[in-house]
């Protein structure tokens, strides 16, 4: 595959974007023997897989069947009935269903992949086929070594999520750091994993204790250089090649030029989907704050190629799905250097202690439902034509404890974060109110009234607390109900949340072999979208955490199997060609 002066590259596959879906499928067609390509237009791989969480739900997989969690094929498909409303019967799940846990144990046998479970996870909401857990699989965390020089490409941990660039996983690590000022054991535990990020700091520039998505992109990038992918970065495509109506490879700019790629077997588009695309949100999102009101977490480089690379060549663009956006509540961290960071708030809003209100003070949902969930039940509560915005408020002892967004628990400061305006402070819920505009005496009753009912472990209003869900994303320490608390002692605090997005839902109309289809249904022979690329297989539906990973590395892996002629669990010759 060597370089020819006319720039060009020979290869089978050419993989387009370098998040968890375009690596599984290129590690998936180079481990099946064809020569691939993959081409990330960013300096550093991994996208927004690097910055998530790294769950993949993936119902039947085979660690929650190792743990003796064997439920029947029939309930994930009833789950996803109750859950998805006519979309359900897209034929498309049914692949996901059956391949993912193929899936799992392919990266787990022939790569670096290694994967721990997420049997204590439940599903969002608990319609029928819910499960309380041993849907969800992440990545065993990873020694940044293993990817000797490789580590300074790869995409380091979202900076406002973390802890000095260091990722803090979910589960017992991220316990440990919360109980750190009130356990000598958790202190321990946090001062030794700091001094060794420190150390990795000192001698390597960056954390080496990689967790999470990170742990995920990393073990994939190793698997993808084991297996002879050849990797470019700095390299986004900019239009795709046809040869008689077959999609054959691209044309890419790299730092030495332009550069043509062709792909004898197809090309992949995996360039996740369209969270900084102004135009595109406007049209698809109008109520998640549209174009320029819309602050996605995912990186500024995801433009929503992918689906422009693909219209170009007549692909249709499913974007009428229950939500073309995957939402989050996100604030605005201001910096000195640029514009302001998008923080998600994934964690601190189901915490005792912790209520969010509107402009007017009032709540408006269980602050501990889904961050979909979340965002979805403020734009319901915005009157047409506002832009959603909403207040996340706590007392001195919550924020202490948990923090909220970027503003850190103790012993971390709070000066940063006051000072630059972020964190809004009153000594009373009347002063904090006056800070924030909102409705002073709505505020106090508010409070009152949530304070009243969390004491005893309930919420009349919005049934916090009463799913498993909100009570695992709550503290187990507190009782009677971990998802609630009162707030009690001034100061008080506020942030503001306005709406953003962990990515899209809405994209590339695909088969079931992650084929895109014309406007017509037809695959357009060469091309295959995966990711956020493809028009979500949930239909705009959020059930579960995971659900755009694991459909994400299910269908990579699908792409890599028919693009090496490989048969696929449950679709015919015809449909992997
Ligand atoms: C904080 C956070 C936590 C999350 N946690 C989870 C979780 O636990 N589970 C879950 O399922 N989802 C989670 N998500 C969502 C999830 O991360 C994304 O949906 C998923 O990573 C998308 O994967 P992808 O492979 O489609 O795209 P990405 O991972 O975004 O990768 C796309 C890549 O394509 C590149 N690219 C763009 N245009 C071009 C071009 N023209 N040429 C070449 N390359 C291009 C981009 O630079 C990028 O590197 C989270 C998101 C965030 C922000």
């Amino acid at each position: 595959m060597d370089v020819s002066s006319e720039r060009r590259l020979a290869c089978d596959v050419l993989v387009i974007g370098s998040g968890a879906s375009g690596l599984a499928a290129a590690v998936t067609a180079a481990h099946f023997g064809l020569r691939v390509v993959l081409a990330e237009k960013a300096p550093v791989f991994g996208g927004t897989s690097a910055w998530s969480g790294g769950w993949l739900w993936i119902p039947r997989n085979p660690l929650a069947r190792a743990a003796g969690i064997d439920e029947p094929p029939e309930t994930p498909r009833e789950y996803l009935r109750s859950e998805l409303g006519h979309r359900a019967s897209d034929p498309r799940l049914e692949a996901f269903l059956e391949n993912g846990p193929e899936m799992v144990a392919f990266f787990q046998d022939h790569t670096a992949l290694r994967w721990i479970d997420g049997n204590a996870v439940p599903d969002f909401h608990e319609t029928p086929g819910a499960a309380k857990g041993g849907r969800s699989v992440t990545a065993l965390p990873y020694d940044g070594r293993e990817l000797g020089d490789w580590i300074g490409k790869l995409r380091p941990p979202l900076d406002v999520a973390s802890l000095w660039g260091m990722g803090i996983a979910s589960g017992a690590d991220m316990r440990h750091f919360f109980r750190a000022s009130r356990s000598p054991r958790s202190a321990l535990y946090a001062a030794g994993r700091i001094a060794r990020h420190l150390r990795d700091l000192a001698l390597h520039r960056r954390g080496m204790q990689l967790v999470n998505g990170n742990a995920l992109v990393a073990r994939l990038l190793r698997s993808a250089l084991d297996k002879g992918v050849v990797l470019l970065d700095s390299a986004p495509v900019l239009a795709l090649e046809r040869q008689g109506g077959r999609v054959a490879g691209a044309r890419l700019s790299t730092p030495q030029g332009e550069l043509l790629v062709e792909a004898a077997r197809g090309v992949v588009l995996a360039t996740g989907g369209f969270p900084h695309d102004p135009a595109r949100l406007e049209a698809l999102a109008p109520r998640a704050g549209g174009g320029a009101g819309h602050f996605s977490a995912a990186p500024r480089a995801n433009t929503g190629d992918g689906l422009r690379l693909a219209e170009g060549v007549g692909a249709a663009v499913d974007g009428e799905l229950a939500s073309n956006v995957a939402l989050a509540p996100v604030s605005l961290v201001p910096r000195r250097d640029g514009p302001p960071a998008h923080f998600p708030h994934l964690v601190e809003r189901a915490k005792p202690g912790i209520i969010a209100v509107t402009p007017q003070g009032r709540r408006f949902v269980s602050e501990a439902d889904s961050y979909h969930d979340f965002m979805r039940a403020l734009i319901a509560a915005t009157p047409p034509g506002k832009p959603p915005h909403c207040w996340l408020i706590a007392d001195h002892k919550s924020q202490r404890r948990w923090g909220l967004g970027w503003s850190k628990p103790f012993p971390f400061p709070l000066g940063p974060a006051l000072r630059s305006g972020y964190l809004k402070r009153g000594r009373t819920l009347e002063e904090l109110a006056r800070a924030c505009a909102i409705p002073g005496v709505a505020l106090a009753e508010t409070v009152a009234r949530f304070n009243a009912h969390a004491q005893r472990g309930e919420d009349p209003d919005f049934q916090r607390g009463e799913s498993l869900y909100n009570r695992v994303q709550g503290d187990a320490e507190q009782g009677p109900n971990p998802s609630l608390g009162p707030l009690l002692q001034g100061p008080f605090y506020a942030v503001r949340i306005v709406p953003g997005s962990l990515g899209t839902f809405a994209g590339v109309r695909t088969d079931a072999a992650a084929r895109v289809l014309d406007r017509d249904g037809q695959p357009i022979p060469g091309l295959y979208a995966v990711g956020n690329d493809m028009a979500s297989v949930m239909g705009g539906h959020y059930p579960s955490g995971g659900i755009t990973l694991g459909p994400g590395m299910t269908f990579g892996y699908i792409a890599g199997r028919v693009l090496a002629g490989l048969p696929v669990i449950g679709l015919s010759q015809e449909e992997t060609p």
